[in-house]
This record gives structure tokens, sequence and C-alpha cells, in this order.
């Protein structure tokens, strides 16, 4: 399959192409389109840099209704990835006006507060961060379309599961869930359990 096939608008396969991205990668040929054909809550395992940005990365972009009030937020276990993910994110959104933001601890937190005030469709965080902002009443999840969590294994072993319950608690019903992790544990399942109604898993 190719990323026309996959189903992405021309804005987006522009970006796509400067990247220099030729074929989707596995879990980009499963996750892509699942997402842009329905609003689904949904588990993706797939090992670390097999694409898995860009796999959840590309439908949000192309379905999200930019207000700068934020649309999605995607949790990761480190600064480093919260970088990383913000980075990726920000590479394939093309000319669509969608600002992507990372929030994370070790750096100045004003900084960081400046920006979100300014509006912000995406937020890329850790979690201590992520709550930090929350409770400042500056970071507001009422309005969520994407719930992500990314690697949600090294999450669990990080201890951050209190911390993501927490979050969750603060978001509005209507979002959906995605979450994507190398391994599968049951902790992972049962939180899934827990939050989503009915979920797809995608396995590559
Ligand atoms: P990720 O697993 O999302 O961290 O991505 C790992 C690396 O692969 C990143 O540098 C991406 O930019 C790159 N990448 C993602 N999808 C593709 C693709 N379809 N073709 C080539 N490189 C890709």
């Amino acid at each position: 399959k190719t990323f026309e096939e996959l189903g992405l608008s021309k804005n987006t396969l522009e970006a796509i192409e400067k990247k220099g991205f030729t074929t989707p990668s596995e879990i980009q040929a499963l996750v892509i389109p699942e997402l842009l054909k329905e609003k689904t809550h949904l588990i993706g395992q797939a090992q670390t840099g097999t694409g898995k940005t860009a796999a959840f990365g590309l439908p949000i972009i192309e379905l999200l209704n930019p207000n700068k009030n934020v649309k999605a937020i995607v949790l990761t276990p480190t600064r480093e990835l919260a970088v990383q993910v913000s980075e990726e994110l920000y590479s394939l959104k093309g000319k669509k006006d969608i600002r992507v933001l990372a929030v994370y601890g070790g750096a100045s937190i004003e900084k960081q507060l400046k920006s979100l005030k300014k509006g912000v469709d995406i937020v890329v965080g850790t979690p201590g961060r992520v709550m930090d902002m929350m409770r400042k009443k500056a970071l507001k999840l009422d309005e969520l379309e994407y719930f992500i969590l990314d690697e949600a294994d090294e999450m669990l072993n990080m201890g951050f599961i209190d911390d993501i319950k927490e979050i969750l608690k603060e978001t509005n019903k209507e979002k959906k869930m995605l979450f994507f992790s190398a391994t599968m544990p049951k902790e992972i399942i049962n939180i899934a359990k827990e939050f989503m109604p009915s979920y797809k898993k995608l396995v590559v």
C-alpha cells in the first residue's frame, strides 16, 4: 500500500514527501485507515522505531478541527520522547494550522505556560508536568478528541499509572483513546477495559 491509498489529504501527503517517507510502515498501514474510517478507541502493539508516531499522528492531523484549545494530548514516559514526538508531529502537519507543544519537567514551566496561553492544539508531555499545568488551571483537557498513551508499557514500568488515571479524570468523556505499546502486559489491557467501552487491537 502507498500513503495515497491510505486516504490522506494532499497537504499531509506533501508533508510526508518532504520527510522522505516513501512507503507506510506496517503499523501505519494498519492504524491510519482504521482511524480515518472511524473514530475508535484503539490499542496498537508495535516495537519502538516502527513509525507509530506517524501512525497516530497523521490521522489525528487530518481529522483535528484546530481552534487553539487542546484537542489531543500525547503522554510519554520521558522528556526526550516528548520532544521527539512533538517534533515529528510538527513536521507532519504540513501547512495545516495546528500548534504542537511539548511540556516536560526539567525545563522552565514559565516558558511552557506562555506558549500554552497562545493556544495549542496538540500537547505532548510527561505526566508530572501535565499535572502541574492542570493544577495551575493553565492546561484544560475538557475538549479532547484524542488521548494517546505512547510507550504505555514504559509508562507503567516507571510508575505513572496513578498519574495517568488522575489526568484521565479531568478529561471529557467523548474523547477517543489510543494506547501504543511494544508489549501488552495485563495492566494495559486492564486500563483499556476500565476506560474504553470497546476498542480495536492492532498488532504488527
Ligand atoms: P517512531 O517509531 O514514530 O519513533 O519513528 C521512528 C523513525 O522512523 C522516525 O525518525 C520517523 O521519522 C521514521 N519514519 C516513520 N515512518 C516512516 C516511514 N513510513 N518511512 C520512513 N521513515 C519513517
